[in-house]
């Protein structure tokens, strides 16, 4: 509990700062997104290159901007009913060139049974997202994930696991905290959004990791 109070505590000093400085730093990067792109319209493909550069370098800003918002704006959470395989296909189908791009490949066992939950469908996948993206980056040789679904009694687990790198046993604890990343191009928001996304659904995350064998990542979602 302590653990958590900290991070509750952390997760919120962050989401006052976040929402500012998310908020002013999106518009001016939709104007720059906007000027680049008529400006490469009026390039010759040889010179467009760097262009594209920077086009790409502005996505990524918003996708951080972005993630900031997710966890510093109460959401409009819009709760409806979904399968969650529907929703774990979906993510999956989304990653597939990505995992592809690394050697990866994606294998869902889904028991038969497919009960409705109640979530924000978007929300849920940007979980799957990143927590699968994370599974991806953490087998820079390729491998296997395996996304398991299990349906108990009144909730449903998603287990995704990988063959990967691993996270040493004292960083386990530091996971979801703002900006704790062992990433170099990491931004440590990945994991910080699934756990206050999951948190509205009113779930719970569990990451068990082994260094050089794999990590997996269990989220359970109550039925109601
Ligand atoms: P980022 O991916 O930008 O570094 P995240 O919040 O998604 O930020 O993850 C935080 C850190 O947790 C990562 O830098 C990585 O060290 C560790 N991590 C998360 N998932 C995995 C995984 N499946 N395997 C190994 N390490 C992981
Ligand atoms: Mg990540």
């Amino acid at each position: 509990t302590e653990e958590l109070l900290r991070k509750t505590e952390k997760l919120a000093v962050v989401g006052q700062l976040a929402a500012g400085i998310a908020h002013e730093i999106r518009n001016p990067l939709t104007t720059l997104k906007g000027f680049l792109t008529l400006l490469k319209s009026q390039t010759t493909d040889k010179d467009g290159w760097y262009l594209d550069v920077m086009l790409t370098e502005i996505e990524q800003m918003e996708w951080i901007a972005n993630q900031f918002l997710t966890v510093a704006k109460p959401q409009i959470v819009k709760f409806e009913r979904r399968k969650l395989g529907d929703v774990v296909q979906q993510v999956a189908s989304f990653l597939y060139p990505l995992a592809t791009m690394h050697n990866v490949q994606i294998l869902i066992a889904s028991e038969s049974e497919d009960r409705f939950i109640e979530c924000d469908e978007n929300q849920l996948k940007q979980v799957f997202i990143n927590v699968v993206k994370n599974a991806i980056e953490a087998m820079p040789h390729g491998g296997q994930i395996d996304i398991m679904i299990k349906y108990n009694k009144d909730s449903v687990a998603v287990r995704v696991k990988d063959q990967g790198y691993g996270i040493p046993q004292d960083r386990i604890a530091h996971l979801g905290e703002p900006f704790f990343s062992l990433k170099e191009k990491g931004t440590g928001l990945g994991l910080m959004v699934c756990y206050k996304i999951i948190k509205e659904h009113h779930g719970t995350i569990h990451i068990e990791s082994e260094v050089g064998r794999g990590t997996t990542v269990e989220i359970n979602l109550p039925f109601k």
